[in-house]
């Protein structure tokens, strides 16, 4: 019996498009399928937020012995704090089958593309740009100056965003999360990702012959 790797998905966005509770839906509908990979950073968590559940909280010297032991599948400074992917948890679910998700920014995305051409990098916004600031406004656990710092990087990410493969418009949850399924459930008949099973069908096909 052929077992499949699962595929690497990143998926980024504008902070505020609301790319974490899409893939959280992900997860809760689905968790048969995904896996989602948590974080190391060195930002300071906000509140609310928990150490190894929404990211590894560390020091910045922890994050540079990850990045000099080569523990860290990509990593990137975003907004003057460093963000990385611990490559272990990642590569044990893909083993597994299961379709491991990034949520990461676009330095990070496009390393990933680099060194893995067959992962699948999807870019989440929202419907507007009015709609993406009203969000970061709201939200309120940002200042003021951070929300400008990532509006700025927002608009700089604009110009990256031809090399991802899907752009999903966040409008309302519960069809963004039904696209994204789709996304990556018909990615997996790719042909180029069945190798394994066109080389068996062809082996018995050669056997069948030989027999004759
Ligand atoms: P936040 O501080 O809002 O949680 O995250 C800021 C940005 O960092 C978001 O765009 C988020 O997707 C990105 N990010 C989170 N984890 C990683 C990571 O492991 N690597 C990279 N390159 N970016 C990350």
């Amino acid at each position: 019996m052929q077992t499949q790797t699962g595929i690497l998905t990143v998926v980024s966005g504008f902070s505020g498009s609301g790319k974490g509770t899409i893939m959280n839906r992900l997860m809760e509908k689905y968790p048969q399928n995904y896996a989602l990979s948590i974080s190391a950073t060195t930002r300071s968590p906000r509140p609310g937020e928990m150490d190894a559940r929404e990211y590894f909280f560390c020091t910045k010297e922890r994050f540079e012995e990850m990045i000099a032991k080569e523990e860290l599948l990509e990593y990137a400074c975003y907004v003057e704090n460093y963000y990385g992917t611990p490559s272990a948890y990642v590569q044990e679910q893909l083993q597994a089958g299961k379709d491991v998700i990034l949520e990461i920014e676009m330095q990070g995305a496009l390393k990933i593309k680099r060194k893995y051409p067959d992962s699948v990098l999807l870019f989440v916004t929202p419907p507007s740009f009015e709609e993406l600031k009203r969000r970061l406004t709201n939200r309120g656990t940002e200042s003021p100056e951070a929300v400008r710092a990532r509006l700025k990087r927002a608009g700089e990410e604009c110009e990256g965003v031809e090399h991802y493969d899907y752009l999903i418009i966040n409008d309302e949850l519960e069809a963004c999360v039904s696209q994204v399924h789709s996304i990556l459930q018909n990615e997996h008949t790719r042909l180029s990702r069945r190798e394994a099973f066109i080389n068996q069908m062809k082996q018995s096909f050669m056997e069948y012959a030989k027999g004759e």
